[in-house]
């Protein structure tokens, strides 16, 4: 393969015991596809195409597994997966970032039940999950760390930026003097390579975090930065869980989002109300003895009946393991999701 950013390739024979080696377009290098031009679209389509085939075998269990079983399954057999080598392919075009993206979201949707048009920015504040965009900024800064403890192969060192003390030698008094410099970039590609782009990831981190030297307790200090997800949600039958989750997401069968996803309409319930979340529990009159017993239940546990609790759990383990048996026992009484109510799962 010959490296060239002009889209004819420059020929040069090049021969091995008379043999001439044939000159490709791409090349596999331990599971990185490098493109004769330096860009990632051949990388990212098989990495693409890759996630999506078990992706398909994920999404042929979302209802059978747990919700917590589809995550940890999504980590590590699909999330892995877009993310090998990731701090080499940040600079790859927004258009085939975006792709990763788009399978990111996929995972998502599997995992939580939400339904086509549901935003990722809602489907990862349910999962508490990071964009993959996070996730790279925070192993660029370990990286970071590794070249200058010593960690990584020397030969990157030459590599750091100069702080902005370096850069002005001292002549300044600047609060930003222990800040890196941002090397001179003249395009996109370099600008967004590894080391121009970490200079605004360690910038803008926390002193606290920077003054980490070791690898492990960087990691942790990291890690702890990270939303974590709600025990709640991953509580109950998996019918119960998507029903529950597709309501806090605002994707649900209740009339109020489906009108607000253009499906039907009109926001009514058929007793004339609006029919949000809230009038479903706590108000429709098409449902008052259902919800006597589910009052009752909650009082003697001594859980208050309102709609956050029942969308978001106590907080409490043990109180909302019975608290969703008997949410799971509302819902099926009152008959309102297809998803409860329609033929049993093969
Ligand atoms: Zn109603």
């Amino acid at each position: 393969m010959s490296v060239s950013f002009t889209e004819e390739q420059p020929h040069h024979p090049l021969f091995m015991h008379d043999q001439q080696v044939e000159n490709v377009a791409h090349s596999l290098h331990l599971g990185i596809t490098l493109q004769h031009n330096l860009k990632w679209d051949q990388h990212i389509d098989n990495t693409c195409i890759k996630a999506h085939k078990r992706l398909d075998i994920l999404n042929s269990l979302s209802l059978k597994l747990s919700r917590h079983t589809l995550d940890i399954l999504y980590k590590a057999y699909i999330r892995s997966i877009l993310e090998y080598a990731d701090i080499l392919f940040g600079n790859a075009t927004q258009d085939n970032l975006d792709k990763l993206n788009k399978v990111h979201k996929r995972g998502g949707k599997i995992v939580s039940g939400a339904i086509r048009g549901t935003s990722s920015e809602v489907i990862f504040n349910e999962l508490a999950w990071e964009t993959l965009d996070t996730r790279r900024d925070r192993r660029k800064l370990i990286l970071y760390s590794d070249i200058v403890h010593n960690r990584a192969p020397p030969y990157l060192q030459p590599h750091i930026p100069q702080t902005v003390q370096e850069r002005t030698q001292g002549r300044y008094q600047l609060r930003n003097n222990r800040n890196l410099s941002q090397p001179p970039a003249r395009t996109e590609t370099f600008k967004n390579s590894y080391f121009p782009s970490m200079v605004d990831v360690w910038n803008n981190t926390d002193p606290a975090i920077k003054s980490i030297s070791t690898r492990t307790t960087l990691k942790t200090t990291l890690c702890r930065t990270t939303p974590k997800p709600s025990p709640f949600f991953s509580l109950g039958k998996r019918s119960i869980n998507v029903v529950l989750a597709r309501i806090r997401m605002e994707c649900s069968e209740l009339n109020s989002h489906l009108f607000a996803n253009h499906v039907i309409a009109h926001p009514l319930c058929q007793c004339g109300q609006v029919e949000t979340a809230a009038h479903y529990f706590l108000e429709c009159p098409m449902y008052t003895l259902h919800r006597l017993r589910l009052v009752n239940q909650l009082r003697l546990l001594e859980i208050d009946f309102t709609i956050d609790i029942l969308l978001h759990g106590t907080s409490y383990p043990a109180s909302d393991r019975t608290l969703i048996e008997h949410i799971d026992q509302f819902i099926t009484a009152t008959d309102r999701f297809s998803l409860i109510s329609g033929p049993p799962l093969p």
